[in-house]
C-alpha cells in the first residue's frame, strides 16, 4: 500500500453530510404527520421527476427493475412476446422482462459505445425474425412474436435513439428505455433535429435510485417516466395492487410503491442533480484529458458528437484488466467491473442455451473493461493519482502525464 490515502471507486458519504440538515427535515415532515405511504411527498416529486425528464409524467415505484417491469406491461408487452435487449447490461433489464412472462432476446452492443448496436438490431430483425400468416413478426430462435426493444443507456450515455426508433416503427414494435444509469442523459436526434432527455423517447422508461445511481434513494427507489396519460395510470395501478380507487382492484397488481420518505429526499437531491451531473462530465472530461496526453495504455471511454453522457461510470478498457485493477488495489484505489459476465452466459439463462461466441462484442468487453473511480467529489488531484498509477502500471513514463 502506498503512503497515499485511498481512492474510493464511490464516495456516497460526503453527499449526503453535505445535504444533512435539509435531508433530515425530510424525516421530521414525515414523522409529524405520519405520511410514509403516497401523498404529496411523492406527488411533489414525482412532478419534479418528470419536469426534469421533459416528459409529462413520472410515477415512483420500488427500484429501477419494478420500474421497468411495470413499463413493460403497461405498454402491453404480454407473456409469450419476446423483448429485444443488449447483453451487456445489469441482469435486472432482463429479470423485468422475464417478470412480465416475456422472453429477453439479446443483440450484440456497438464496440465503442457499449449500447445495443443498432445495424446489429437491424440484421436480428431482417435475418431472425420472419413474419407469420397474421403478419406478426416472430423470433425463428423461440418461434415467438416480438413485442418491443428496451435500449439500455449503459454507464449514462444513451443507445443511438433515433436508429432504434426508426426500426422499431418500421417493425412496430415498443422502444421502453432501460434508463436506470442514465438520469439526464441526453442525444442529439437529427430526426428531431433537438436534444432529448433519457426517459422521454421511449413509450416509456424506466429510472432506478438505488443509492449509488447518479439520483440515488437512501435505500430502495425507482420511477417510470412515459408521456402516455393511460400508460401512467396504468403504472400506478401497478405498483398499488391494480387499485385506482381502494379496494377497487380492476387488476391484478404489485406492492412496488415508492416510500414517501424516499421520495422526499430524492426531491432534494434532485435540486442538486444537474450541478453533480456537470462535475462528472468534468472529471470525465479530465480523465480523457490526462489518459489521452500520456497514451496510457488504456483505451477511454467515446462520447459521440450526439452524446452527453452523465458518467454514471467511467470505464476504460485495458489488455489486462485483472493485472490493471490488482494493482490499483495495492495503490489503494477502488475500481469495478460493470459487468465481468454477459447475460446471455450466466447460470441463471443457461436453459436460453445461447453459447460463447454468440455475442462476440459484448464477450470481448466484458473481459477488457475497469470502471475507474468517478463521483462528484473526487478531486483532480485524485484523478491525476488513479492515472500515474496506470501509467505505472502500463509501463510509461510518468513525465508524460501533462499537468
Ligand atoms: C440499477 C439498474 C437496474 C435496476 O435498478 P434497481 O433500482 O436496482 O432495481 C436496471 N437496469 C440497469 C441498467 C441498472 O443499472
Amino acid at each position: 500500500m502506498s503512503s497515499h490515502s485511498r481512492i474510493p471507486f464511490l464516495d456516497l458519504v460526503t453527499p449526503h453530510v453535505e445535504l444533512e440538515r435539509e435531508l433530515t427535515e425530510v424525516f421530521r415532515r414525515a414523522l409529524h404527520n405520519a405520511g410514509f405511504i403516497g401523498g404529496p411527498m411523492v406527488e411533489e416529486f414525482e412532478r419534479a421527476f418528470a419536469d426534469f425528464c421533459d416528459v409529462r409524467y413520472a410515477v415512483g415505484v420500488s427500484s429501477g427493475t419494478d420500474a421497468l417491469r411495470f413499463a413493460l406491461a403497461a405498454c402491453g408487452v404480454h407473456p409469450g412476446a419476446v423483448v429485444l435487449t443488449a447483453p451487456h447490461t445489469f441482469i435486472a433489464t432482463s429479470e423485468a422482462i422475464s417478470q412480465v412472462g416475456a422472453i429477453p432476446e439479446f443483440v450484440d452492443i456497438d464496440e465503442r459505445s457499449y449500447n445495443m448496436d443498432p445495424k446489429k438490431l437491424g440484421e436480428y430483425l431482417e435475418s431472425n425474425c420472419k413474419k407469420n400468416a397474421s403478419g406478426q413478426l416472430v423470433s425463428l430462435r423461440s418461434n415467438r412474436p416480438v413485442a418491443a426493444v428496451v435500449p439500455v443507456h449503459l454507464y449514462g450515455q444513451m443507445a443511438d435513439m433515433d436508429a432504434i426508433v426508426e426500426l422499431a416503427q418500421r417493425f412496430n414494435l415498443i422502444v421502453i428505455e432501460d434508463a436506470c444509469q442514465a438520469h439526464g442523459a441526453e442525444y442529439f436526434s437529427p430526426r428531431q433535429n433537438r436534444w432529448l432527455k433519457a426517459g422521454s423517447i421511449g413509450r416509456a422508461a424506466a429510472f432506478s435510485f438505488y443509492p449509488g445511481k447518479n439520483l440515488g434513494a437512501c435505500g430502495e427507489a425507482g420511477a417510470a417516466t412515459t408521456n402516455g396519460e393511460g400508460i401512467a395510470a396504468k403504472i400506478k395501478m401497478l405498483r398499488d395492487h391494480g387499485q385506482a380507487k381502494k379496494y377497487h382492484h380492476d387488476i391484478e397488481g404489485y406492492n412496488g410503491r415508492i416510500d414517501s420518505i424516499q421520495a422526499g429526499l430524492l426531491h432534494v437531491k434532485l435540486r442538486y442533480l444537474s450541478k453533480w451531473n456537470t462535475l462528472r462530465r468534468e472529471r470525465a472530461a479530465e480523465y480523457n484529458r490526462l489518459l489521452s496526453a500520456a497514451d496510457a495504455g488504456v483505451t477511454p471511454p467515446y462520447e459521440p458528437s450526439w452524446s452527453k453522457a452523465i458518467y454514471h461510470l467511467y470505464v476504460v478498457r485495458c489488455d489486462n484488466r485483472e493485472g490493471l485493477m490488482s494493482h490499483l488495489k495495492n495503490a489503494g484505489i477502488g475500481t469495478g467491473i460493470h459487468y465481468p459476465i454477459p447475460l446471455h452466459l450466466q447460470k441463471a439463462y443457461a436453459s436460453m442455451h445461447y453459447r460463447v461466441g454468440d455475442f462476440p462484442v459484448t464477450e470481448k468487453v466484458a473481459g477488457e473493461i475497469v470502471s475507474l473511480p468517478m463521483f462528484p467529489q473526487l478531486t483532480h488531484e485524485e484523478q491525476a493519482r488513479v492515472v500515474e498509477e496506470i501509467l505505472a502500471f502500463t509501463g510509461q513514463s510518468v513525465a508524460r502525464l501533462p499537468s
